[in-house]
């Protein structure tokens, strides 16, 4: 049987950026993925163009019963940290928007620069490999591979979440938590679209590739500021997917479609000037126009010049655009979610180091863990910060 320091599973964005600091620190690792090649979910994200981080990195930007756990991570290897490694590869990156940093190339450089990084740590990678069984042995693990038997002093599970099953997303790192008698967290899916019931879903689909900036709030009261997509199965668009990770089945989000204006005051000043200006040309001024032809369809903006338009109906037109009530039907789950909300247990783990208290030698980094963080870049910073904090235990060790 082959012997290797550290077993790693997951050559996503933890699993290699792990593998490449505990072999750079001398350690003789070995990274199993089953897919042909490394770092798909980066290869696929932003567009093409990787959000690999974001300015204004913030624990509050993470979601998890344990909303400390990420902190300590975060603190040491920060958004700066990992900026600068792809400033020393030379890899040119823009702020898109809210701090929001991305490639101006393609991400393909981030996976070229973290199997650069693997390589500098002499990381063996064994690509299109199932692991089909792992147990204990007298010096740590003990892994049964398609093909091959393997032996490791600490075992690193960063298999990530169940987002994507088409990229490769397994319930691996779940199955291995609870065989060792660690506690899992229900799983969801986050940042993802609403789907909607189907009248108010038809009353919409026709405004498919419409996009506005909103203001959503979740029944929590969490809200956020970005744009709002109608889309031929529902609701999508940043501040949907935001709003997506704090939505529970069943509960209603409030949609304010007018974040920037006082539409009542604007509905007054414009009377003032132009009495006989239709309401529905008035409010194209603020919306974009099919949304408004759509809504007056709807009979939810009356079709009324200003003058017309009384004090009554004014208010439930100022309810209608600013305080939407929708109570989405569900979402389009794992298939097109990013992220995976849940997973392993953070009170299992150390924060310091993401070892299992109960189980030592046994790592949890990236996305299989409850931590997950906004859209923006969030996401990846964790998966960096994890398998950094991980690295050096496993180098110390
Ligand atoms: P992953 O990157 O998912 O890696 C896990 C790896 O483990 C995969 O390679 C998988 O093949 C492998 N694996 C799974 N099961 C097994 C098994 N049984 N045996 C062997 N290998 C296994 N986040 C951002 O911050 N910015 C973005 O721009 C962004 N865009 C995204 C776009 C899309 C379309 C998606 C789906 C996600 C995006 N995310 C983004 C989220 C981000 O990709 C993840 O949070 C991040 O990849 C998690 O890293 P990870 O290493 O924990 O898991």
């Amino acid at each position: 049987m082959e012997r290797f320091d550290v077993v790693i599973i997951g050559a996503g964005a933890a699993g290699m950026f792990c593998a490449a600091q505990a072999g750079q620190a001398g350690c003789r690792v070995l990274l199993i993925d089953n897919g042909k090649k490394p770092g798909r979910k980066i290869l696929m994200s932003g567009g093409g163009r990787c959000n690999f981080t974001n300015l204004y990195i913030d624990p509050a930007a993470y979601l998890s019963r344990n909303p400390h756990f990420c902190k300590s991570a975060l603190a040491r290897y920060g958004q700066w940290d990992f900026i600068g490694l792809v400033d020393r590869y030379g890899i040119a990156w823009h702020e898109k928007t809210l701090g929001q940093l991305f490639c101006d190339d393609s991400a393909q450089q981030i996976v070229d620069m973290l199997v650069a990084e693997c390589e500098k740590g002499g990381v063996t990678m064994r690509l299109r490999s199932e692991v089909l069984s792992v147990g204990r042995d007298d010096d740590g693990f003990a892994l049964a591979l398609n093909g091959a038997s393997v032996g490791a002093k600490k075992l690193v599970i960063a298999s990530g979440g169940l987002s994507m099953p088409g990229l490769g997303a397994s319930p691996f790192g779940y199955k291995i938590a609870e065989q060792f008698g660690l506690k899992v967290l229900p799983t969801r899916a986050g940042l993802v679209p609403f789907t909607l019931h189907k009248p108010l879903l038809e009353a919409l689909q026709a405004l498919a590739g419409v996009s506005v900036p909103a203001v959503i709030t979740a029944a929590d009261g969490t809200r956020f500021r970005e744009n709002l997509l109608f889309t031929h199965r529902g609701l999508s668009g940043p501040a949907v997917l935001q709003i997506s990770s704090y939505w529970q089945p069943g509960e209603f989000v409030s949609i304010n479609l007018l974040p920037d204006s006082d539409l009542a005051a604007f509905l007054n000043e414009q009377r003032g000037a132009h009495p006989n200006q239709s309401l529905k040309n008035t409010l194209a001024m603020q919306l974009p126009k099919r949304l408004v032809e759509r809504l007056q369809q709807l009979g939810q903006i009356p079709d009324v010049s200003l003058k017309q338009l009384n004090p009554r109906e004014q208010q439930a037109l100022v309810a209608t655009l600013t305080e939407w009530r929708v109570q989405p039907n569900g979402t389009e789950g794992y298939r097109t979610a990013e992220v995976t909300l849940g997973g392993v247990d953070t009170d299992e783990l150390s924060s310091r180091t993401m070892e299992a208290r109960r189980v030592p030698g046994l790592y949890f980094i990236g996305e299989v863990m409850d931590v997950t963080g906004w859209l923006g870049g969030y996401n990846f910073q964790w998966a960096w910060s994890s398998a950094w904090a991980c690295a050096q235990d496993l180098a110390e060790s």
